[in-house]
C-alpha cells in the first residue's frame, strides 16, 4: 500500500450501488446522517467530516492538486479499448486519476479473447498506475470485463461495478491490483477467468456471488492478506491453485453443492486451521499441501492425514447439525404440552418413540441421561455439548 494515497479505506465493493465514500475511514455515504463533502482544493476527494478530512490530508495533500477525474461520455463502438485513454492515463502520476466511464452502450471493456503476448499493448487499462478509482456504475449495459483489463493497476483502490448485466471477468483481469481490499462479485457472474485476482495483495475479503459454479485456476493465488471467502451454496468446482498461498486465510467453510477441488486449491495456506469440506467433495493431488497450520492440527488429533481429519470433522459437524435439529423439535414439543416439567418432557417424549427407524433419537438420549423434570433439559443440553 505504499504508493496508495488512501491506505484507510478498508471496505470496498464491485457489486454495491454506493459509489461515494470517505476517503479517510470508507464509510459509505447512505450510513451517513449527512452527505459527504469534498475536499475544497481538488473538488474529489470525499470525508464525512472535518475529522476525517483532517485524517486524511497527510496522505491527500501530495495528490490534492494533481487528483484529476476523467469522464467517458460516449464510446461509438460498444467497446472500450486501449487508445487515447490510456495513452493519457499512462502519462499521470500514480494513484491520481478517477475515471468514470458513463456511457451506456458499453458492453465489453477490452477483449476476452486477448493472446498474453497482446496484453500490454492492447489491454485498456493494463499497467495503468494511475488510476485510483474507477465507476462503471453508468454502464448499465455492461457483460464482460475482458483480458488483464485492469491487471497490474497497483493504485486502484475502488472499483465500482455495476451488478446485474456483468456475466464474464477475463483472465488476469484485476491481477496485481496490490490496492484493492475488498471484493463483492455481482450475483450475474457466471464465469470467473483464470487468475482474474492473482496476486492482489491487499485485498482481505471476497464475498463469491451466488450464481458461481466454478472458481478458475488461479482466481485468488497469492492474495496474501485474504482472511476471509464467502462461497455460495451453487459452487461445484474449484479450480488449479485458486487459493494457493493465501497465508492469511484461517477459516473456509466449502458447500454441499461442491464436487472437486481441484489439484493444490489451497496449497501454502499456512495459517488455514479450519475447513468444512463436505463428503460430496473430490479431492486432487495435495489440496491442503503446506498448510503448516492445519498439518499440525491434524497431527494432534492423531490423524494420518489432512483429508481423513476433514472428513472426519465433517462427520461430526453433519451429527451436530441433526442433534440440534432434533433437540430444537423436542424443545417445541415440551413447549407445546401441559402440566408439571416431568409431565411435559414425558409427553414429548411420546411423540419420539424409540422404535423409530433412521439416525438419532432423542427418544434414546433421554433414556441414558435418566430423565427427571427441568433436569432433563439440562441433561439433554450437556450431552448435546459433547458433539459441538
Ligand atoms: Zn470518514
Ligand atoms: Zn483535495
Amino acid at each position: 500500500m505504499s504508493n496508495n494515497a488512501t491506505p484507510n479505506i478498508t471496505s470496498l465493493s464491485l457489486a454495491s450501488t454506493e459509489s461515494h465514500c470517505c476517503w479517510y475511514c470508507g464509510r459509505g455515504e447512505e450510513t451517513l446522517p449527512t452527505k459527504l463533502q469534498k475536499c475544497g482544493q481538488c473538488g474529489l476527494a470525499e470525508y464525512c467530516n472535518r475529522e476525517c478530512q483532517r485524517g486524511d490530508w497527510k496522505l491527500h495533500k501530495a495528490k490534492c492538486k494533481r487528483l484529476t477525474e476523467i469522464v467517458v461520455d460516449t464510446n461509438l463502438k460498444n467497446r472500450l479499448r486501449s487508445g487515447a485513454l490510456k495513452r493519457r492515463l499512462l502519462t499521470l502520476s500514480g494513484g491520481t486519476v478517477i475515471l468514470n466511464i458513463r456511457d451506456p452502450d458499453i458492453t465489453t471493456i477490452g477483449d476476452m479473447n486477448l493472446a498474453v503476448a497482446r496484453v500490454r499493448f492492447e489491454a485498456p487499462f493494463f499497467d495503468c498506475k494511475s488510476l485510483l478509482r474507477v465507476d462503471l456504475r453508468r454502464c448499465t449495459k455492461l457483460t464482460s470485463v475482458g483480458t488483464a483489463a485492469f491487471c497490474d493497476c497497483s493504485s486502484l483502490t475502488s472499483m465500482v461495478l455495476l451488478p446485474d448485466s456483468l456475466t464474464q471477468l477475463g483472465d488476469n483481469a484485476f491481477q496485481n491490483c496490490s490496492s484493492l481490499t475488498s471484493v463483492v462479485l455481482p450475483d450475474s457472474l457466471t464465469q470467473m477467468g483464470e487468475a482474474a485476482f492473482l496476486s492482489c495483495s491487499s485485498l482481505t475479503s471476497v464475498v463469491l456471488p451466488d450464481s458461481l459454479t466454478q472458481v478458475g485456476r488461479l482466481a485468488f493465488g497469492s492474495c496474501t492478506s485474504l482472511t476471509s471467502v464467502v462461497f455460495p451454496d451453487s459452487l461445484t468446482q474449484v479450480g488449479l491453485h485458486a487459493f494457493c498461498d493465501c497465508s492469511s486465510l484461517t477459516s473456509v467453510v466449502l458447500p454441499d453443492s461442491l464436487t472437486m477441488l481441484d489439484e493444490s486449491v489451497f496449497g501454502g495456506c499456512s495459517s488455514l486451521m479450519s475447513v468444512v469440506l463436505p463428503d460430496s467433495a473430490e479431492l486432487g493431488d495435495e489440496v491442503f499441501d503446506e498448510c503448516d497450520a492445519l498439518e499440525q492440527i491434524t497431527a494432534l488429533a492423531g490423524f494420518d492425514s489432512v483429508e481423513l481429519y476433514l472428513r472426519d470433522r465433517y462427520k461430526s459437524i453433519t451429527l451436530r447439525k441433526l442433534v440440534l435439529r432434533l433437540f430444537r423439535k423436542y424443545n417445541k414439543a415440551v413447549n407445546y404440552a401441559y402440566g408439571t416439567e416431568a409431565k411435559k418432557h414425558a409427553s414429548a417424549l411420546a411423540k419420539f418413540p424409540p422404535d423409530n427407524t433412521g439416525s438419532l433419537e432423542v427418544g434414546l438420549f433421554l433414556q441414558k441421561m435418566s430423565i427427571s423434570g427441568g433436569d432433563g433439559v439440562i441433561g439433554l443440553v450437556g450431552y448435546i455439548l459433547q458433539f459441538v
